[in-house]
């Protein structure tokens, strides 16, 4: 019995221009990820983790391959369907909180829930309960300037997940906290993971955070290869 494939990279080819010569960082990259996996992509700096996740996340647009979210192939799409992909199937949390600053914690959460289509109350309800659930529901009408780092992580997660995506695509989301704050981000956002039953990838250095994942991918010569 297979979950539904999620996220579906097909030959995903990446090449940056640097002058006379040419950067190739993804060769005919390939990777399944189906409902309810949590994967972990570890791999040095440099290898191409990012660049990976942002095509993954239609955030980019690979220089040849295809991306399919939900079985949708998204590289022939409108930059519009794109985004609408973007908003409602993917959520992506990034090394740095990227929080909007002038706004509250909870207000943060409510944001991607009103733009919709949401009401005010439903995506307050569900924002409060996503808090709760991080365990900083004390913190809603706290500015991301008046929280600790691992506090702004887990409003950056909360907000990730709130629009319920297919996939969550996190790149290094510990990576700037102390080792004590990030096993504890990381195992609230692996709980959260798996309560919702969402597809998950997580580029991580930590090979302990790593290993509470179904699976263990890295990047090798421009593919993506499994860790046994
Ligand atoms: P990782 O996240 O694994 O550290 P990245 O995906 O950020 O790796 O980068 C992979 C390689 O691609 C690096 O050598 C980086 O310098 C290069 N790179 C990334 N983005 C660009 C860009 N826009 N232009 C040129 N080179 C880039
Ligand atoms: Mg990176």
């Amino acid at each position: 019995m297979n979950a539904r494939v999620a996220l579906q990279l097909t030959g995903v080819e990446r090449h940056y221009g640097q002058g006379e010569t040419t950067l190739s960082i993804l060769k005919g990259a390939d990777f399944v990820l189906r409902s309810g996996e949590t994967v972990a992509l570890v791999a040095p700096s440099g290898t191409g983790k990012s660049t990976m996740l942002h095509i993954a996340g239609l955030l980019e647009r690979p220089d040849a391959g295809e991306v399919l979210i939900n079985g949708v192939s998204c590289g022939s799409l409108s930059d519009e369907r794109r985004t609408a992909i973007r908003r409602n199937d993917i959520g992506f949390v990034y090394q740095f909180h990227h929080l909007l600053p002038e706004f509250t914690a909870l207000e943060n959460i409510m944001m991607p829930q009103l733009i919709s289509g949401l009401t005010k109350a439903e995506a307050s309800e569900r924002a409060a309960a996503l808090l709760d659930y991080m365990r900083i529901g004390h913190r809603g009408d706290h500015r991301p300037s008046e929280l600790s780092g691992g506090e702004q992580q887990r409003v950056a997660i909360a907000r990730a997940v709130a629009n319920a995506p297919l996939v969550l695509l996190a790149d290094e989301p510990t990576g700037n906290l102390d080792p004590e704050t990030a096993g504890y981000v990381f195992q609230a956002l692996e709980a959260l993971v798996r309560q919702s039953g969402l597809a998950a990838m997580i580029a991580t250095h930590n090979h302990d955070l790593a290993s509470i994942m179904d699976r263990r991918v890295t990047m090798e010569d421009g593919k993506i290869v499994e860790l046994r």
